[in-house]
């Protein structure tokens, strides 16, 4: 049999293609994540949700998946999506806000949306990424990534920041088509600050300032680093110069991955990624989110405050594939609820039938009706991953159990109870991956499998002779409270501080 294809629609060359690894079996993902200031919405969650999927199809395939979602917790500022580097910074001003007043310092705002998003990540079961590495960690490759910009002339120093100079990379516009240079400057006229700006559409690496709450020394005195720099140097520092997938919501297109574009394959003269997937907008009741309208929810809203089972808000926001705009509303969620409640369903029945099936008849015909099924969903998600028909037949699937009601055979049985396994590993809708533990238990296993494979990469690195690369991973090995010692027999794990 032909080796299944994974097609996704690439943003880049605006067509539906094939999912190559460069590494054979290997996929190495990075997707764009949250800015740390807030609760995240259920609209963001519909993009991460995407990333999560393809991760879920490329292990079904048998491939390794290595995916890296940053958190953004410096230097993303309110008017970065219009016009580059204006506006407040969103951490300082979240601080300043009637929430902010909770926290003392801006460092403890950042970490408690961290873990808060991390703990929505959770509930909605999603699989955790190998990295969820933080800009605030990565400012020594930021930094200098920055000064080898400046070196081969891509960037320029003004008294107020440091500027990638678009006109050094001619094919700035290639992912969103915003080519024409004219336009792009009238986008931002307006806006710009700094007069001794070469050009207006010229971005931010660095930004000078000793009064922002958040900076740090550089050769260009006190500051921060622009928005875009962050992505760049941590998606080649842990998945290497380029990447095979790179994905993110719909509005990052441009300026942000356009941006993360022009500085990478500045740096290393390659493709940064070979292919960009975007997620469409989510509205609700047909109208954006937004706060004075009320429709605006995030995962707590509706998972804590109005007691949604979160499966089913999962299955609600992949019920449409990602590639075309879902409009959520209260009946999708009470469909979706009903729907989840089925798979409980047959999980219960799959319970009963170990205990009160009997080992008569023939599970032949019932193996092989589930099996198809779930070739037929693994089929659909492997068509960019189109989710309604995959959900659709699924559902069949669990008329397939539930048609036997609690008759189910001992080998009926055990086939429904495989499906159903390998149908969640799929969709991740019949149970949470992270059983019933509350939030707080997750902290160590998770960190250690991260910290391991951390490890494998940055053997490779120093194999490779890279060893800025793993100096860079032993830092994040550390951040994750372990260190890495080397020994006559290879490198070994061990939490930070033991004295073993
Ligand atoms: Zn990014």
């Amino acid at each position: 049999m032909a080796e299944r294809e994974f097609l996704l629609y690439d943003t880049m060359s605006r067509q539906l293609k094939p999912l190559r690894t460069l590494e054979p079996g290997h996929l190495r993902f990075y997707s764009c994540g949250p800015t740390v200031y807030s609760y995240a919405h259920i609209g963001n969650f519909r993009t991460f949700l995407t990333g999560d999927l393809v991760c879920r199809v490329a292990r079904a395939l048998g491939w390794r998946v290595s995916y890296v979602t940053n958190i953004t917790d410096v230097g993303h500022l309110t008017q970065d999506d219009v016009a580059d580097a204006s506006g407040d910074d969103k951490m300082e001003k979240a601080l300043q806000s009637k929430e902010g007043e909770a926290f003392a310092n801006v460092w403890e705002l950042a970490d408690h949306y961290a873990n808060a998003f991390k703990d929505d990540w959770r509930k909605l079961n999603l699989q955790e990424p190998m990295l969820w590495p933080k800009a605030t960690q990565h400012m020594r490759e930021q930094i200098l990534a920055i000064e080898k910009l400046i070196e081969k002339g891509h960037a320029y120093v003004t008294p107020s920041a440091v500027y990638f100079r678009i006109s050094s990379f001619p094919d700035h516009g290639k992912l969103s088509g915003n080519i024409d240079k004219d336009q792009l400057q009238v986008a931002v006229r307006n806006v710009v600050v700094d007069e001794s700006k070469e050009n207006p559409s010229d971005f931010a690496l660095w930004k000078r300032d000793d009064k922002h709450l958040m900076q740090w020394f550089s050769p260009w005195g006190w500051g921060f680093p622009g928005w875009h720099i962050e992505c760049s140097v941590m998606a080649m520092a842990y998945l290497g110069e380029t990447l095979d997938l790179h994905a993110g919501g719909e509005d990052l297109v441009f300026p942000h991955h356009e941006s993360e574009i022009a500085q990478s394959e500045c740096l290393t003269g390659k493709t940064f990624s070979n292919h960009w997937i975007h997620t469409r907008f989510l509205q609700v009741d047909g109208e954006k989110m937004s706060k004075s309208l009320g429709n605006w929810y995030t995962v707590r809203d509706l998972v804590v405050d109005k007691e949604i089972n979160p499966l089913a808000l999962r299955y609600a926001l992949i019920s449409v594939p990602y590639g075309k705009p879902l409009n959520f509303t209260m009946q999708t969620l009470k469909d979706a609820t009903s729907t989840v409640e089925r798979y409980a369903e047959c999980q219960r029945l799959v319970a009963l039938s170990k205990s009160k099936g009997s080992s008569q008849g023939d599970a032949d015909n019932f193996k092989q009706e589930l099996d198809r099924l779930y070739d037929e969903t693994l089929e659909a998600l492997c068509n960019d991953l189109n989710t309604s028909v995959a959900l659709a037949k699924a559902y069949e699937g669990t008329k397939v159990i539930l048609r036997e009601s609690d008759s189910l055979s001992l080998q009926q049985g055990e086939a429904a109870g495989q499906w159903l396994e390998r149908i969640n590993d799929l969709l991740g809708i019949v149970h949470s991956d992270y059983g019933s533990l509350e939030a707080s238990d997750f902290s160590v296993a998770p960190q250690e499998s991260a910290a391991t494979e951390l490890m494998a990469a940055r053997t490779e690195a120093k194999k490779a002779k890279d060893f800025a690369r793993a100096d860079a991973i032993r830092g994040q090995i550390e951040a994750l409270g372990f260190e890495v010692r080397d020994t006559p027999e290879g490198p070994i794990l061990k939490k930070l501080g033991s004295a073993l």
